[in-house]
C-alpha cells in the first residue's frame, strides 16, 4: 500500500515538473493555444428555430443598474431562419458574438421605445451584422422618433464604416450595405400592424411608460405560436389583452420593495442624488406580482421576466424579488436570465425551455 502511494506520488511529481518545463517554451503555449483556436472556431453557428418553429432568445435582460452577468434590454425572435431582434442595450451584440448566432440573417431591429438601456447597442450591431455579410440595408422599426436614432447612429459610426471598407474593400464591405433605414410605426388604436413577412406577422403594441410616448410592445405570430414582449411599461391591462392566447409572455420587472431598500440605503449613506432616481422609478414598470396578474389575464402559457430591476447578485436576492409571483401566477413562469431560449415548434403546444451557455 505505501509502495503503490509513493509510486503515484513520484508520477505526480513527475507530470508537474514535466508540465512546469513545457511551460517554459514558447511554441508550447503556441501549440496549446491553436488547440484552443481550433475547438472555438469549429463550433458551428447556433440554429435558434428548426424550419417552422418560432422562438425568442433573450440577449439582455437588465435594467439600467449595472449587473456583470446580463446586458441591457434585448431579445431575438426567430422564426424560421428570420431572425429579427427587439430593442439593443448595451452588451447584447457581444452576448449574440460569443453565442455565434448568425448575424447576416437578422432582418430588422424593432426598438420599443429610446431609452438609453434599448438602444445602445445599435451601431454595434449595424456593424457587426455588416460585416458578417448583411448585404442589404437595415431597417430598423419604432415608434415616431426613430428617425432621429438611426440618423444620428448612421452619422457617428460613419468613419468606422469608410474606414473599414477602405481596409478590407468594397467587395468584402461595400460602403452602400451598412446604413441603417427608419421604418415608422403609427400608433393610433390600441395595437398596430408593424411588419408581416415569410409567415410572421408583428403586431406594436401601445403600452404605459410616460413621461416615455410612445413605448411599444410587440407581439409576433408565427405557424399557429405566438411570443408577446412587453417592453418597458407600468402595469398596463390592455397589454394582456393584446397578448391574449400568447404562448410566451416576456414582460419587463421590478421589485418596488427592493429598490425602496435601496433607496434607504442610499440615503442613510447621504448619497442624494441615486436615492433620487431610486424614488422615481417605481411608477414606470411593473413589479413581479403585476406581471403574473398581466400573464394570468392575456391566459398566457408562459411568462418569462426580463428588464430585472434591481440587478439580483444571489439566490437570496432572486428570492425576494420573486416573493409573492408563486401564489399569484396561474400557469407556468421563470426568471428569464441571459441565453435563456423559448422554442416553440410550429402548430404545436410543446414548449421547450433551453438556455445558452
Ligand atoms: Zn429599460
Ligand atoms: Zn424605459
Amino acid at each position: 500500500m505505501k509502495r503503490i502511494a509513493l509510486a503515484i506520488g513520484g508520477i505526480v511529481v513527475v507530470l508537474i515538473v514535466a508540465i512546469w518545463i513545457a511551460t517554459r517554451f514558447d511554441s508550447v503555449d503556441l501549440w496549446l493555444y491553436r488547440q484552443a483556436a481550433n475547438a472555438r472556431i469549429g463550433v458551428s453557428e447556433v440554429q435558434l428555430a428548426k424550419p417552422g418553429e418560432l422562438s425568442v432568445l433573450l440577449c439582455g435582460t437588465n435594467a439600467p443598474l449595472p449587473d456583470p452577468r446580463r446586458a441591457q434590454g434585448c431579445a431575438l425572435i426567430a422564426a424560421g431562419d428570420n431572425l429579427y431582434v427587439i430593442d439593443t442595450g448595451e452588451g447584447s451584440v457581444r452576448n449574440l458574438l460569443v453565442w455565434h448566432v448568425p448575424l447576416e440573417k437578422i432582418k430588422g431591429v424593432f426598438f420599443t421605445h429610446f431609452h438609453s438601456d434599448h438602444i445602445g447597442d445599435l451601431g454595434e450591431l449595424r456593424l457587426q451584422t455588416w460585416v458578417a455579410g448583411r448585404r442589404t440595408p437595415l431597417k430598423v422599426y419604432g415608434p415616431p422618433g426613430v428617425e432621429d436614432i438611426v440618423k444620428g447612429f448612421n452619422e457617428a459610426y460613419a468613419h468606422d464604416a469608410d474606414y473599414r471598407t477602405a481596409h478590407h474593400g468594397e467587395k468584402m464591405l461595400p460602403r452602400e450595405d451598412v446604413d441603417l433605414v427608419p421604418v415608422v410605426i403609427p400608433m393610433n388604436m390600441a395595437t398596430a400592424p408593424a411588419l408581416a413577412a415569410n409567415g410572421l406577422k408583428v403586431t406594436a403594441i401601445r403600452v404605459d411608460h410616460g413621461p416615455v410616448k410612445p413605448a411599444y410592445g410587440y407581439r409576433f405570430d408565427y405557424n399557429g405560436r405566438s411570443v408577446t414582449i412587453s417592453g418597458d411599461t407600468s402595469y398596463y391591462p390592455p397589454l394582456a389583452k393584446a397578448a391574449h392566447g400568447s404562448d410566451v409572455l416576456v414582460h419587463e420587472a421590478q421589485s418596488n420593495e427592493l429598490v425602496g431598500i435601496l433607496e434607504q440605503a442610499l440615503a442613510a449613506a447621504h448619497r442624494p442624488r441615486p436615492a433620487k432616481i431610486m424614488h422615481d422609478i417605481p411608477t414606470y414598470h411593473t413589479t413581479p406580482v403585476q406581471a403574473a396578474e398581466i400573464a394570468n389575464m392575456a391566459d398566457a402559457k408562459l411568462l418569462v421576466f426580463t428588464h430585472i430591476n434591481p440587478p439580483l447578485p444571489n439566490s437570496i436576492a432572486e428570492r425576494a424579488f420573486l416573493h409573492g409571483v408563486a401564489q399569484a401566477r396561474h400557469g407556468d413562469w421563470m426568471l428569464g436570465r441571459d441565453g435563456t431560449l423559448i422554442r416553440l415548434p410550429g402548430n404545436s403546444t410543446e414548449i421547450e425551455k433551453t438556455s445558452l451557455p
